[in-house]
């Protein structure tokens, strides 16, 4: 039974994504027929370890395959060492999804101009931009965006929600929740509670200034502050809580079914043909066929005989992934991918399918920060929510790591060692993201191309997949032979990095 909103995926990753708002329109949509979950009914509260960090009570994160067929669009860049990240749902509804897209965008364009390139201060300013789904049901949808900024000295965490309604596709305003002046109230008094918070900070009218309005997992109501901005910043985020028998008295009956969408979801509606599916022909279903559920080993390779090469794709599995399947297949080639945790999670048939036609899978983290900036019990929980998410949507247990932007760092290399992951790096940068040109990336890929070499390129980019046909081809005209990396590394120690083979 097809559930929730039509896509499967559309991970639009481009340059001009700050500029422009891609709300989908340029986008081929990914086929519907692998939108559908039919076995998957549970929608667990995620572990906290998934979901916000804040000083106060956090709200319920589901998970996203409540809104089964969800499309994220990334997009990704490294520039000068400058690092911007950014993922974020999009949903079929055109006013819903300009309002997102707008959001994300403008933070990202925020943000280049804040630290323009070339003007860095010594440490590398990043912008990391998630999402987590907070509520689902036939008549409301919610979700908030989870932002960090490092300028170069602290980071900071912000955070915004959206209501909708999914079938008419109208987002909700905070007073469409709740009786704001009775709300402003209840707000004064949760604030008086919390010592270190004082609300003028947010100006005149709190309520209004605070991005988020969700729930709890038990109920209460929480209105959420951005770092630094009802409190000194090493508070970090701040949520109040207004209890639920106090909430009950302020929440209208679409603000109640939020409440109740967020403690006990359910699938809303699917979302109609906005989201049409770009045929992709049968050999790019993402629908594993049950007889090759058993990852295929790739044919063995002597790479001391062979000039072997290894083709990477890092930050899906997207809605391009699938296409490119079909073109790695045709071809005999088996590539490795990179995966992120965030998008195995809103794409667990590809990432199936990847594995299940024999390619490699490595770990990319699960929401792509710079690791050299977490704590290694952070770094740990990017690495270890990985592999698992991995293990059980692709079945098969990933032997490399590839840090986001490539940044590592003796903690890095020291969790990973724990993890029992090589460092895989690359030598050739195709600079796909950036030129987003199919003819720029075959140049690159093979002008860069040497014997042992690591390609890599991005399977979230049209552009990328498109060029995939005619870099194997040139390649292979010139004698290479395509293999995985760990093909072509052979034995690797655990913490140890390689650039190639
Ligand atoms: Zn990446």
């Amino acid at each position: 039974m097809r559930r929730g909103f039509a896509v499967v995926g559309l991970v639009l990753c481009l340059q001009a994504c700050a500029i422009t708002p891609p709300t989908g329109t340029v986008t081929p949509r990914a086929p519907a027929t692998t939108a559908a979950s039919p076995t998957s009914t549970a929608t667990p509260t995620r572990s906290a370890e998934d979901g916000f960090t804040a000083s106060g009570d956090v709200p319920a994160v589901l998970d996203p395959e409540l809104l089964d067929g969800i499309v994220t669009t990334v997009d990704s860049r490294s520039e000068f060492a400058r690092r911007i990240f950014a993922n974020w749902p999009q949903f079929g509804l055109p006013l819903v999804d300009e309002a997102v897209s707008t959001h994300y965008s403008d933070t990202i364009r925020d943000f280049e101009r804040d630290y323009p390139v070339g003007t860095q201060p010594t440490a590398a300013p990043e912008l990391n931009l998630g999402w987590h789904v907070l509520a689902g049901s036939p008549s409301v949808v919610g979700f908030a965006s989870d932002g960090y900024e490092f300028g170069g000295a602290s980071g900071a965490r912000s955070w915004r929600s959206f209501w909708f309604d999914p079938r008419s596709g109208a987002l909700y305003s905070a007073a469409d929740l709740l009786d704001r002046n009775a709300a402003r109230t209840a707000l004064a008094t949760a604030a008086l509670t919390r010592s270190g918070v004082d609300l003028a900070q947010a100006g005149a009218d709190p309520l209004g200034a605070a991005p988020l309005l969700a729930f709890s997992p038990s109920g209460d109501l929480l209105v959420g502050f951005d770092q630094c901005q009802v409190a000194a910043c090493a508070e970090g985020r701040v949520s109040l809580t207004i209890p639920r028998g106090q909430a009950d008295t302020l929440l209208t009956a679409t603000g109640r079914a939020a409440r109740d969408a967020s403690i006990h979801p359910s699938a809303p509606p699917a979302v109609a043909p906005t989201a049409s599916p770009t045929p992709t022909g049968p050999t790019t279903s993402a629908t594993p066929d049950p007889s090759a559920t058993t990852p295929k080993p790739p044919a063995k390779v002597n790479c001391r005989k062979a000039t072997c090469i290894a083709l990477t794709f890092d930050d899906g599995p997207g809605p391009h992934t699938q296409k490119l399947l079909g073109h790695l297949r045709r071809a005999g080639v088996h590539a490795t991918f990179f995966m992120l945790g965030s998008q195995v999670e809103a794409y667990p048939k590809v990432a199936s399918a990847v594995a299940a036609a024999g390619n490699e899978i490595g770990v990319h983290t699960w929401d792509h920060r710079d690791l050299t900036r977490l704590t290694p019990s952070q770094i740990d929980r990017e690495i270890g929510s990985t592999v698992r998410i991995i293990r059980k949507d692709a079945g098969v247990s990933p032997r490399l790591l590839r840090p986001p932007y490539g940044a590592m760092n003796a903690h890095v290399h020291a969790a990973a060692r724990r993890a029992g992951l090589a460092l895989a790096l690359w030598d050739v940068d195709t600079l796909d993201w950036k030129t987003r040109s199919t003819k720029k990336t075959v140049a690159a890929a093979v002008r860069g191309a040497r014997r042992g070499s690591i390609i890599l390129v991005h399977d979230i980019h049209p552009t990328t997949v498109a060029a995939v046909p005619a870099i194997i081809r040139k390649l292979r005209a010139k004698g290479y032979t395509f293999v995985t990396v760990s093909q072509l590394l052979g034995r690797t120690k655990p913490g140890q990095k390689y650039f190639h083979g």
